[in-house]
């Protein structure tokens, strides 16, 4: 494959002149390393010194202007793992002045989007680290397009999942190891480094144990409209749209019910289902549906992708595969399988992403409680979970325990010993949760999506007070309906108030249906009242509230 950018496309010598006359341009958003992204006119790289080079001429500019905080700890984080130190980028300095000493550039003509994959062998960060980041940073910037060039610069050969990566732009990506074929020096016409982190809701545990993160900026249908456009590129269609292009209503949900059916995604090497043959059987039998079984092993992603879009449930280990589920229709539900000792609470990447508002997932957990039904691997390597090279009385620790301790990521051998487990799944307390799931939910069937607009600020709120005896008095409140309200049709539409005496630091909360209420309980005479008014759209949708009000009784 021959590997060169044509420099027939761009006239080279005015590339090459504007580079040596206006150096390098950078402007960059966000306030810290770990909110930015940077854009950039004629940055290069020289493969020689693996470094980025910045090219300084009388105009060049380059907004943050850091000066030397531009490496504490760095410029920003390459990948969308938040300050993770192996993911730092940062660039060299040079006048324009030394090109004339240095090999000649080979430009690149395409708008470029630079980062690291964190860890493209392992499915949930593929997706998670990576294709959404960058789906989405593609969406921030217009010049991202269908046409944008990818380069991943974390070092790493294409790994099983690069296909996937391929989705995100018509282009081949580029690995760093291939950058040095261009030639010594090359020089990104515009380029973009960086991701967004808007859409990540996990973080690893690397300086506090795993979890979903602190501020989750991502919803369902961020996550849905990205899966619907990967599975368009896949050349997938769901039922939803098949419904769509024609059929009656009636028949499809004929249709629908015939098909409900159950996914077993397996695993085939490490974390196995002893008993999957008899889960299959059990769940065949006690749901009244279709069981399909899918692994990474033995059929491609796009098929596999297919089988779970139409699905109803979704069974699996805990483990990347089940990042799937994002694929899954509204309704489903995802039952997560945790090996002996392993405490379903402290590893949710897959809970917390079937439970982004919106996503529209069911999400139940089992977890093998009786160890004579686990079997350990305790001579394997360290990172498939052997304990053999530990100390004796470390080992005897680890075996002793019936739950694995919080930790930080990612070497803790108790952890690894107890996550690689095979475990004979215990039927009848895996079919008594998911009966339970079932009449708690009532259906597991495909659900409309829930309106997510929220209510205006309530206009015209006003006060009115009077004095009845020495120590009773009346405020009124009134108010007009949202503006947004006369065009939505909602459910549900209430009203909260907020009474705070001023100088005091308590308030007292009402929630009203009507737009207009008069309160005379604790309501003092001669007395200053602060309150605030908002509008609730179906119990949680809540709105602004409005600007406070000052009444005198
Ligand atoms: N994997 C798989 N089958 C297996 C074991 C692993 O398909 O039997 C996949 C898994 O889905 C993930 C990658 O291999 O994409 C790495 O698996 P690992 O167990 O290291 O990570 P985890 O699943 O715990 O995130």
């Amino acid at each position: 494959q021959s590997q060169e950018f044509s420099q027939a496309h761009i006239d080279y010598h005015v590339a090459l002149q504007a580079l040596q006359e206006h150096g390098t341009h950078m402007v960059c958003t966000g306030k810290m390393h770990t909110d930015r992204i940077c854009r950039f006119d004629y940055l290069c790289y020289c493969s020689e010194a693996d470094e980025f080079i910045f090219f300084h001429s009388n105009s060049s500019v380059m907004l943050p202007n850091l000066g030397s905080r531009r490496f504490q700890p760095a410029l920003l984080d390459l990948s969308s793992v938040e300050d993770h130190n192996t993911q730092y980028f940062n660039f060299l300095e040079l006048p324009a002045a030394a090109l004339k000493f240095m090999p000649k550039p080979v430009f690149v003509p395409d708008v470029t989007l630079i980062f690291n994959r964190f860890n493209p062998d392992n499915l949930m960060h593929v997706f998670h680290d990576d294709l959404l980041p960058v789906f989405y940073t593609m969406k921030q910037y217009s010049d991202l397009d269908d046409e944008a060039r990818l380069v991943f610069m974390e070092g790493w050969g294409e790994g099983p999942h690069f296909d996937l990566y391929r989705l995100l732009s018509s282009k081949q990506p580029l690995l760093k190891e291939q950058l040095r074929n261009f030639g010594k020096l090359m020089c990104f016409t515009k380029s973009y480094i960086g991701l967004s982190k808007m859409t990540t809701w996990y973080q690893y545990g690397f300086v506090q144990p795993q979890g979903p993160k602190a501020n989750i900026l991502v919803s369902g249908n961020e996550i849905r409209q990205f899966a619907r456009s990967l599975m368009e590129k896949m050349n997938i269609t769901t039922v939803e749209e098949a419904e769509k292009d024609g059929g009656s209503a009636e028949n499809e949900k004929e249709k629908d019910k015939k098909d409900d059916y159950v996914v077993v995604f397996s695993r085939s090497t490490t974390r196995l289902i002893l008993n999957e043959a008899e889960l299959i059987m059990a769940l065949a039998q006690e749901l009244q549906m279709r069981v399909v079984t899918v692994s990474l092993e033995e059929q491609s992603f796009p098929s596999i992708v297919q089988v779970i879009s139409g699905a109803s449930i979704l069974v699996s280990m805990h483990g990347a595969q089940l990042i799937t589920s994002l694929f899954l229709p509204r309704g489903a539900t995802v039952v997560e399988l945790f090996p002996f000792a392993v405490n379903p609470e402290q590893y949710t990447p897959y809970k917390t992403l079937a439970s982004l508002p919106g996503m529209d997932l069911h999400y139940i957990s089992w977890r093998n409680m009786k160890e004579e039904n686990t079997i350990t691997h305790p001579d394997r390597p360290w990172e498939q979970g052997g304990i053999v090279h530990l100390e004796k009385e470390e080992q005897e620790r680890i075996l002793a325990s019936k739950d694995v301790p919080r930790h930080l990521c990612c070497r803790n051998p108790e952890w690894l010993f107890r996550i690689y487990q095979d475990t004979l799944v215990d039927i009848p307390s895996l079919l008594e949760v998911l009966l339970e799931a079932r009449k708690t939910k009532a259906n597991f069937k495909k659900s409309k999506p829930a309106s997510t607009v929220h209510p205006g600020r309530v206009r015209e709120p006003q006060c009115q007070t009077s004095v009845q005896t020495r120590n009773e008095a009346k405020l009124t409140v009134s108010w007009q309906i949202p503006w947004n309200l006369k065009y939505l049709k909602v459910r549900e539409v209430k009203y909260e108030v907020w009474i705070q005496e001023q100088g005091e630091n308590t308030y007292m909360p009402y929630i009203l249906p009507q737009q207009n209420y008069t309160f005379s309980e604790n309501i003092k005479p001669f007395t200053t009242y602060l309150v605030w008014v908002r509008c609730i759209f179906n119990k949680n949708l809540l709105g602004p509230f409005a600007d406070v009000l000052m009444c005198k009784t």
